[in-house]
C-alpha cells in the first residue's frame, strides 16, 4: 500500500520556551523599584533644595522609601486593574470569535455573527483589536468562499447538463463575487456561444455567438487574463443591464475567461457592483472562481458535444431517427397529458434514386442536405425534423391539428419544389411527397400509429402522382388540393 503523504509532517513544531516571562511581574518589580529609588532619592534632594544642613534621620529615609514603595504598588494596582479589564475584554472577545470560527469551520461555513470585537479605546489596545478584526474578516471571507466552493463543487459535480451547468456557474459568480449581472459564453466548435445570462438584455444587440472575436475580447480569450472595459471609452454598447427601471449601460465591464487545460473554454462578460474590497482582491477572487469552475464548463461542453454527435444525423445535421422517436414519445405523452393535439408529417423525396443515378451519390448527398435545411429553417421553434430513413424525414408539430399541419406540409412541399441544389455548376431540382396525421384524427394511445397513418397518407401522395400532400382522416387518405 502506498504511504499517505501527511502535509502536517512538514510543519516544524515550535518548542515552548522553558520559562515564560510575566509582564505584570516585571511591571510590579519595576514600579516598586522605582518607588524605592524615589524614596531613597527624596531625603538628600529635599535637603539640597531647602539648604538644610541638619543630618538626614533614618526615620525620614524609612518614611520616604515606604511612601515611594506604596506609590509604586498603588500605581501597579491601578494600572493592572484598568489594563487587565480591557485585556480581559479582548481575550474574551477573541475566545468567542475562535469558538465561532471552529463552529463555522466544522459546520457548513455559514454563520450569522460578525467575526469582530468592539474597538473600545484609541490606543495600542485599540490597535490590537483592529488588527485582530482584520484577521477575523479575512478568516470570515475564506470560510464563506470555502463554503461556496463546497456548494459549487457538489452542485456542479451532480450535473453535466450544459444549460444547467452554465446557469449554476453564472449564479455562483453572482452570489459570491462582486458580479451583479452578466453573460456566460462557452466555446462550441471554435465559436463562443451564449450559454446563460443574468439581468442582461438579451435583445437583438447581444450577439448569440462571438464568431471572429477581436480587440479586447480576443486579448482576454487568448491570454486567459481578466480584462476591464470602460464601456464609454471603448464604445462597447452591446451589453445592457436590465433593471426594474429599464435597461442601462454599465460603466465598466469585466471580461473573465474560464481557462481549463491551458485553453479558454468560456468567457463571462460581467458588470460588477460596489465593493468594499480593493480592486486587486476582487480580481483575485474572480480568478479563483474561474479556476474552480472552468473544468466543469469544459466537461459540460464536452458532454453536450457527445450528446449532439449521438443525436444528430451526420450528413443533414437534423435529429437522427433514434432521437427523433424519443422526441416524438415525449411530445406524444405531453399531448395525452394536456389533452392537446399533435401532428406528424412523413416526407419522402420523389424519385431520389434518379438523382443518384443521374448525378452521382455525392450530388444525392447535397440534395439531401438542401432538403433537410430548407425544412429545418422553415419550422417553428417547437417543431422538430428528424431523418427517419435514407431520403425520408419525420416532422413533429406539437399542438397542431390536422388542418394546420396540412397547411404546414403544403408550405414545405412548395418550398422544396422551388429550392435548387447546386452541384458542379448544375442546379438540381427535386420534389417531395408528404403524408399528414394527427392525434385528434385517429384514436390511439401509441405514437407508432401516428407514424403509420402518416406513412399511409404519404404513399397515397406517391400513388397520386408525387409532389403532393395527403391527410389521414377517418381511416382514409385524402389528397390536399395544391396551393399553387
Ligand atoms: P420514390 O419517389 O418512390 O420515393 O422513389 P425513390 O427513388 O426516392 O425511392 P427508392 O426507395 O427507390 O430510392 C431511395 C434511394 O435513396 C435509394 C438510396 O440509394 C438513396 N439513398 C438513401 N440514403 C442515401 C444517402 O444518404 N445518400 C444518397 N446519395 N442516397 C441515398
Ligand atoms: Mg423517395
Ligand atoms: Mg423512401
Amino acid at each position: 500500500m502506498q504511504k499517505q503523504h501527511n502535509p502536517m509532517a512538514q510543519i516544524p513544531t515550535l518548542k515552548p520556551p522553558s520559562s515564560k516571562k510575566n509582564v505584570f511581574h516585571i511591571l510590579f518589580l519595576c514600579m516598586v523599584a522605582f518607588g524605592l529609588v524615589m524614596g531613597l532619592a527624596f531625603p538628600p534632594l529635599e535637603k539640597l533644595y531647602f539648604n538644610d544642613n541638619t543630618p538626614i534621620s533614618w526615620s525620614f529615609v524609612l518614611m520616604c522609601t515606604t511612601a515611594g514603595i506604596t506609590v509604586g504598588v498603588a500605581n501597579y494596582i491601578i494600572f493592572s486593574l484598568i489594563v487587565s479589564r480591557e485585556l480581559r475584554f479582548l481575550v474574551d472577545g477573541m475566545n468567542t470569535i475562535n469558538a465561532q470560527i471552529s463552529k463555522a469551520l466544522f459546520g457548513n461555513g455559514k454563520h450569522d455573527e460578525s467575526f469582530a470585537i468592539e474597538v473600545r479605546s484609541d490606543d495600542i489596545l485599540g490597535e490590537v483589536t483592529k488588527a485582530f478584526n482584520v484577521m477575523g474578516t479575512t478568516v470570515e471571507q475564506r470560510l464563506y468562499q470555502e463554503a461556496s466552493f463546497r456548494e459549487i463543487v457538489s452542485a456542479l459535480s451532480a450535473n453535466v447538463d450544459l444549460e444547467q451547468t452554465s446557469q449554476n456557474i453564472l449564479q455562483y459568480y453572482i452570489e459570491s463575487t462582486c458580479i451583479t449581472s452578466g453573460i456566460l459564453y462557452g466555446k462550441k466548435d471554435d465559436k463562443m456561444t451564449l450559454l446563460a445570462s443574468h439581468d442582461i438584455d438579451t435583445g437583438s444587440n447581444l450577439p448569440k455567438e462571438l464568431e471572429s472575436w477581436q480587440g479586447i475580447i480576443k486579448d482576454a480569450i487568448e491570454s486567459g487574463t481578466i480584462h476591464t472595459i470602460d464601456t464609454e471609452k471603448q464604445c462597447f454598447d452591446w451589453v445592457n443591464v436590465t433593471t426594474p427601471y429599464g435597461t442601462l449601460r454599465p460603466k465598466t465591464l469585466r471580461l473573465i475567461p474560464l481557462t481549463a487545460d491551458k485553453s479558454t473554454v468560456g468567457l463571462v462578460v460581467a458588470a460588477c457592483g460596489q465593493s468594499d474590497h480593493p480592486e486587486s482582491m476582487q480580481i483575485e477572487t474572480l480568478k479563483t472562481y474561474s479556476k474552480y469552475m472552468a473544468p466543469y464548463l469544459q466537461n459540460a461542453l464536452l458532454h453536450h458535444k457527445i450528446q449532439e454527435m449521438a443525436s444528430y444525423d451526420a450528413l443533414t445535421h437534423v435529429l437522427n431517427r433514434r432521437f427523433g422517436l424519443i422526441r416524438l414519445h415525449e411530445e406524444f405523452s405531453t399531448a395525452l397529458r394536456h389533452r392537446s393535439d399533435l401532428s406528424v408529417i412523413m416526407l419522402d423525396i420523389d424519385k431520389f434514386k434518379n438523382v443518384n443515378d443521374t448525378h452521382g451519390h455525392e450530388a444525392g448527398d447535397i440534395v439531401l442536405k438542401t432538403v433537410a435545411s430548407t425544412i429545418a429553417l422553415n419550422l417553428r421553434n417547437e417543431e422538430v425534423i428528424c431523418r427517419y430513413g435514407g431520403e425520408e424525414f419525420l416532422i413533429i408539430l406539437p399542438m397542431a391539428n390536422l388542418n394546420k399541419a396540412g397547411l404546414a406540409a403544403e408550405r414545405l412541399r412548395k418550398l422544396v419544389a422551388q429550392q435548387t441544389s447546386l452541384y458542379k455548376d448544375k442546379d438540381i431540382l427535386v420534389t417531395v411527397s408528404l403524408g399528414v396525421s394527427s392525434l385528434s384524427s385517429i384514436i390511439t394511445q401509441n405514437e407508432n400509429n401516428l407514424i403509420n397513418s402518416a406513412d399511409t397518407a404519404l404513399y397515397h401522395s406517391k400513388h397520386m402522382g408525387r409532389n403532393q400532400v395527403s391527410l389521414f382522416r377517418n381511416n382514409e387518405s385524402i389528397l390536399l388540393p395544391k396551393n399553387k
